[in-house]
Parts: C-alpha cells; sequence; structure tokens
C-alpha cells in the first residue's frame, strides 16, 4: 500500500520508535516521585523541555513550553484561556480555514464574538484587512494557522505575529501541520503555538503548547501541579522524548516539484480537475483537488483497491454531512465539496510513488467513466 494521508497521520520515525522504548524501559518511573531513579526521570523530561524549546528558537525560555495531549487540547487551552482572561466584550479575530480544534473551541468560548477573518481568493488570510483591524482596536486576539491540514495553504503567519506584536494583540499559531515539514524559525515570534507530535512521525496522544512568558491560568485540567501548574497530569515522558527525537530527525524541505509534476500530471489526464489554493504558497506534501466528476468516496474506495490510502478532507471533518466547513470557507460549494480528494506525503514518499498515483487516479476516472456510460445506456 502507497500511503498518502500524511496529514491525518504519520508512522512512527525509528527515532522516537527507539526513544520510546528506552524510556519505557529506563525511564518510566513518576518524575514526581520522591526518589534518585524518578529524580533521573525528571531531570531526562525537563532536559526535553529545554531542547524542544531551543529547537522553537526559545533557547533558555523552557519554562515556556507545556507538554499536552496533542494539538486538540493545547488549541482549546489557548481559546478557554482566552475566553478567561480578555473582557467580555473582546472580539476574537479566527481564520475562517483553521481546524475544528480552533473553531469550535472558538465558537463554544466565544460564541458571537467570534470575528471570521476576511480571506483572499486563494484561501490566505487577508493582510491589509487583518492590519486595519487591528489597527482600530476591533480585535483583542487571533487564530491563524501556520499551515492548512486540508489544502495545505501557507498562511502569511510570520507577517501576521509582526502585526500583531505591533498592536500588542495576542497572537495564537496552530502550528501541526507546520513542523517537521518546513523550518522552525519565526515560530517563537508568535505568543501562543500549538502542536502535536503524530504529524511529524512522533507518537499519537502527545503535543505542546507554548505559551507567552507571563501567561497565568492557562489551565483546561485541573489536578496535580505539573507543566508549571498549566496542566494536570502524570506526565507522559515517554511520549515527550518520542515527540522530540521525531522532531529533530524531522528533514523539513521545501521541494514541491514531486507535488507540481503530480498536479500537472493528473489535471492534463483529467480535463477540468481544480486544485484548491492555487496561487498561494502551499505545503510541499500537499494537494487539494476537486475532481470534476464522482464522489469523493468512491474515488477513494477504488484508489485504495489500487493500493493507494487517500482521503476526503480532513479526518477530523469526517462524517460532516455539509461537506468539508474548510472548503466551503473558501468559497467552493457542497457539491464540489463532495468531489474533494486530499492527498498528502512524507518524506518517505518518492517521485515514483506521486507518479504511480497519478496514473492509478487517471485510469480511476476512466473505469468510473465507462461504469457511468455503461450504467445509462
Ligand atoms: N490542528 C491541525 C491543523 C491539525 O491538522 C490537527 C490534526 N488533525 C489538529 C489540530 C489536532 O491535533 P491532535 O490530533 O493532536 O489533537
Amino acid at each position: 500500500l502507497r500511503y498518502f494521508d500524511y496529514n491525518a497521520t504519520t508512522p512512527l520515525a525509528p527515532a522516537a520508535r527507539t526513544a520510546w522504548l528506552q524510556a519505557q524501559e529506563a525511564h518510566w518511573f513518576n518524575p514526581s516521585s520522591p526518589y534518585r531513579q524518578a529524580a533521573a526521570v525528571r531531570v531526562r523530561y525537563e532536559a526535553a523541555r529545554e531542547s524542544l524549546a531551543a529547537l522553537l528558537g526559545l533557547k533558555g525560555s523552557a519554562e515556556r513550553v507545556v507538554f499536552t495531549s496533542g494539538a486538540t487540547e493545547a488549541n482549546n487551552m489557548v481559546l478557554r484561556h482566552w475566553a478567561r482572561q480578555l473582557p467580555s466584550d473582546a472580539r476574537l479575530g479566527v481564520n475562517p480555514t483553521e481546524h475544528p480544534s480552533v473553531m469550535e473551541a472558538a465558537t463554544a468560548a466565544f460564541g458571537e464574538r467570534v470575528c471570521l477573518l476576511a480571506l483572499l481568493p486563494d484561501g490566505r488570510v487577508d493582510l491589509e484587512a487583518l492590519d486595519a483591524q487591528l489597527q482600530t482596536g476591533g480585535l483583542a486576539a487571533l487564530s491563524v494557522m501556520a499551515a492548512n491540514n486540508e489544502t495545505g495553504v501557507i498562511q502569511p503567519w510570520q507577517a501576521i505575529a509582526q502585526l500583531c506584536q505591533r498592536a500588542q494583540v495576542p497572537y495564537h499559531c496552530d502550528a501541526s501541520q507546520w513542523l517537521g515539514k518546513m523550518p522552525l524559525s519565526g515560530l517563537a515570534d508568535c505568543s501562543y503555538v500549538s502542536g502535536c507530535a503524530h504529524k511529524f512521525g512522533g507518537p499519537k496522544g502527545v503535543g505542546f503548547l507554548l505559551l507567552p512568558q507571563a501567561a497565568q491560568d492557562c489551565k483546561l485540567l485541573y489536578g496535580g501541579a505539573q507543566e508549571g501548574g498549566q496542566r494536570a497530569g502524570t506526565e507522559d515522558v515517554a511520549g515527550v522524548l518520542a515527540m522530540l527525537a521525531a522532531l529533530e530527525a524531522s528533514t523539513p524541505c521545501a521541494m514541491p516539484v514531486l507535488r507540481d509534476a503530480f498536479i500537472e500530471k493528473v489535471c492534463s489526464g483529467i480535463p477540468n480537475t481544480r486544485v484548491v489554493g492555487v496561487g498561494a504558497d502551499r505545503l510541499w506534501n500537499t494537494v487539494s483537488l476537486i475532481m470534476p466528476q464522482f464522489q469523493s468516496v468512491r474515488w477513494i474506495r477504488l484508489l485504495e483497491k489500487e493500493g493507494f490510502l487517500v482521503s476526503a478532507g480532513s479526518a477530523c471533518a469526517t462524517g460532516k454531512s455539509t461537506g468539508s466547513p474548510v472548503l466551503r470557507a473558501l468559497g467552493i460549494g457542497a457539491a464540489a465539496a463532495g468531489r474533494a480528494l486530499r492527498i498528502s506525503s512524507g518524506a518517505e514518499t518518492t517521485a515514483e510513488d506521486w507518479d504511480a498515483l497519478a496514473e492509478a487516479i487517471c485510469r480511476s476516472y476512466v473505469r468510473m467513466r465507462s461504469e457511468a456510460s455503461a450504467s445509462s445506456s
């Protein structure tokens, strides 16, 4: 099977597996326990926090890193925290193509005070419009992801971080799909950053939230005083060490040539195929296609039979009957959104894999067309 759903999750990287197994064997003590073996685990765990902070450009500010169960939890923490800290009439700026863990949490916490940001036709946040809103003091906080999980569209998050610094507005960036794929520089300029290990070769159920230095009362889970009092619960030491190993082993690359050759092949083989986000910088590994005919599920089933695993939209949006909210926010109608295919590769994916997928898609199209004409005649 050739796997093309890396944006849903990645296989465990060998370095992460080794780190996880070693930690489970040698460092399984509760780091808060009162004996020497536990203290050694604490040292390893805090060293991992230092290393992660350094990778994110925050050398010496490890206290800004809180380990969580993933990006969903980290995103919820930020939005709940803002709802408690900001004035009761504060308006929150949110990119309309956020992951549900931001969008739903924002709506739950801010209701009508969520202000959806204007987008350019290619799916990027309109910086000029945003700047104007920030200048007039219309937004008390902002959440815009680094890169979209369905379309791969890269938001101008570095520029947004600068605008927010100037306007002294806290900025949260969900970097889940950025980490491990793109360089880490600049993330420290965002007040809050969330990420999760399983998108870059780490285990599922581990992630982190980067907080501003002075942030207080961010906690979602009440209980023990772990994570500087920001997140109760016994630390997942093995998960954190594996996450760090995976991030260290990831090789951010910005080589969209394979993706582009694939797009070229599919679009020339199947007329009227549309690529979502054209015009914007997009992640090198992600392609969102609107096929001219046939529902996503038919494509997915047929491609699976051919040995390729692809998806329609985000795994988190599966089961929503209205189609992908991300595609809908980009102005794509329900019918077209129902014909979307999301293809996302990983570092291991070869040119040959991409070629084979393009051919399988073209073949599947011919097959479904001939089945359709046979059944109508
Ligand atoms: N944000 C984005 C952009 C994502 O792609 C995902 C994963 N679907 C999440 C948040 C949620 O992450 P987790 O699986 O760690 O809860």
